[in-house]
């Protein structure tokens, strides 16, 4: 007997009906005799909307509040989830973060997890009763209140509890049957990776690819936690209960270690981000201490800042400096620059929203040289003009127009050999 984590994203649970066809998933694995947590999103569009009731509230507003709100949308499809398991017979509960409880730090509307009680969930699925819990959510213990993850939590609060229960996998069930080389949705000829390292996928997710989240990838990391993606589209019974055979990972994409990775590719996804924003500052004096005394400001002000390149300007005595930041903090970097004017100076600041990160993600550039060379020689010949670069061990980020970025991602997939047949 296995336990299994299952968890349904907002489309898989977009309406009753989808909700029943996530319960004949679930069902599947019941009757395989396993123990099942199923951990489930809001409908999709449902956080989208209470964010915006928010805003119209007050654009200004209280960061707790923001969560009591938002958090809502899973306590619904929690207790629909429940309702319909137990309408087909299957002993079930719904459980919402804090009643778990799952434990969460102080920030508000980005909280990390930091600790799950999961006894009294562990008894349940031992008596035979499937727990619904709410994903992207927790409670802060020292406030006594509730907590949001961030967008795209709940792939975190599935993790989190597969490591608590100690589960055998944890199954993202999403809209599309695994992680592919790019956004399929962006390249009809992106393909399916059976296995991707965890490595990678958290390139990928931090770079952009919002299939799992981030801090879900980096929780499945340290925890060696076998995480896969696959789809809830499929029917129940195409699928093989975890452990029911030989087969029952032979679907959707498995997250492991990259020696489980037998052929693996140089490059292995494209990303593309089309949050940052980049902002360049004019004519600032190339000596020391300048890039402190820009940077000292943001970071005070818990701005991050990914991309740095600094020009060279002619005459030898000033430079430009090139950054960029989450488009959503760009006011407020701005605000920042524009205080600080005297202590760095400048001669003036241009800031552009409308730019977009593309990254090729693969381990196998540990061991090859030259993918940069071609990935700039690629960017050349179709003319589109690169504003900052960054590089790690196994990826390369460019920052480009935003007009370019589907030609860019379409152009290096062909390029590394990623396109299907
Ligand atoms: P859910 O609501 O189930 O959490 P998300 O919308 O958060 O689903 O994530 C699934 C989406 O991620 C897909 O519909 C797809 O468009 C997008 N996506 C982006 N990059 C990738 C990728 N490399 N592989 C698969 N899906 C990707
Ligand atoms: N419902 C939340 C969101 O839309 C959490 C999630 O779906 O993972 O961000
Ligand atoms: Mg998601």
């Amino acid at each position: 007997m296995a336990t299994v984590v299952m968890k349904f994203g907002g489309t898989s649970v977009a309406n009753v009906e989808r909700i029943r066809n996530v319960a004949q998933h679930v069902k599947r694995e019941v009757d395989a005799g396993n123990k099942v947590a199923v951990v489930v999103s809001a409908m999709s569009g449902a956080t989208n909307q209470l964010v915006a009731w928010v805003r119209e509230a007050s654009l200004l507003h209280d960061a707790r509040e923001y969560d009591a709100v938002v958090a809502s949308g899973e306590q619904v499809t929690a207790g629909l989830t429940a309702i319909v398991l137990q309408s087909m017979g299957i002993p079930a509960r719904s459980w919402q973060g804090w009643q778990v409880p799952i434990h969460t730090s102080e920030a508000h509307g980005a909280a990390r997890i930091t600790g799950i009680d999961a006894s009294e969930i562990k008894k349940r699925l031992a008596s035979g009763e499937v727990a619904v819990v709410t994903g992207f959510q927790g409670i802060e213990p020292g406030r006594n209140r509730i907590a949001t993850l961030g967008r795209g939590g709940s792939d975190t609060s599935a993790v989190a509890m597969a490591i608590a229960l100690e589960a055998d996998v944890c199954d993202i069930y999403t809209d599309v049957d695994g992680v592919y080389t790019t956004d399929p949705r962006i390249v009809p000829k992106a393909k399916r990776l059976p296995k991707v390292s965890y490595e990678e996928m958290l390139e990928m997710a931090s770079l952009g690819s919002k299939v799992l989240q981030t801090r879900s990838v980096e929780l499945a990391m340290v925890h060696r936690m076998r995480t896969r993606v696959l789809s809830s589209f499929v029917a129940p019974e195409a699928i093989e209960p975890v452990r029911g055979g030989k087969h029952w990972q032979d679907i959707g994409t498995i997250v492991c270690d990259e020696e489980e990775i037998v052929e693996s590719q140089v490059v292995s996804g494209i990303a593309y981000a089309k949050d940052e924003a980049k902002v360049t500052i004019l004519k600032v004096a190339d000596k020391p201490g300048v890039a402190a005394r820009i940077f000292g400001p943001l970071a005070e002000a818990n701005i991050n800042v990914d991309m740095i390149v600094q020009n060279v300007t002619p005459d030898g005595k000033h430079t430009d400096m090139t950054f960029t930041v989450q488009a959503a903090e760009l006011p407020r970097a701005l605000e920042v620059l524009k205080g600080a004017k005297a202590d760095i100076g400048y001669f003036d600041v241009k800031a552009s929203a409308d730019v977009v990160k593309v990254s090729v993600i693969g381990i196998g550039m540990r061991s090859h040289a030259g993918v940069a060379a071609r990935m700039f020689q690629a960017m050349a010949d179709r003319g589109i003009n690169i504003h900052a670069i960054t590089t790690s061990e196994i990826k390369i980020s460019v920052l480009i127009d935003a007009a370019y970025a589907e030609l860019a991602v379409r152009t290096l997939h062909t390029l590394y050999g990623l396109d299907k047949e």
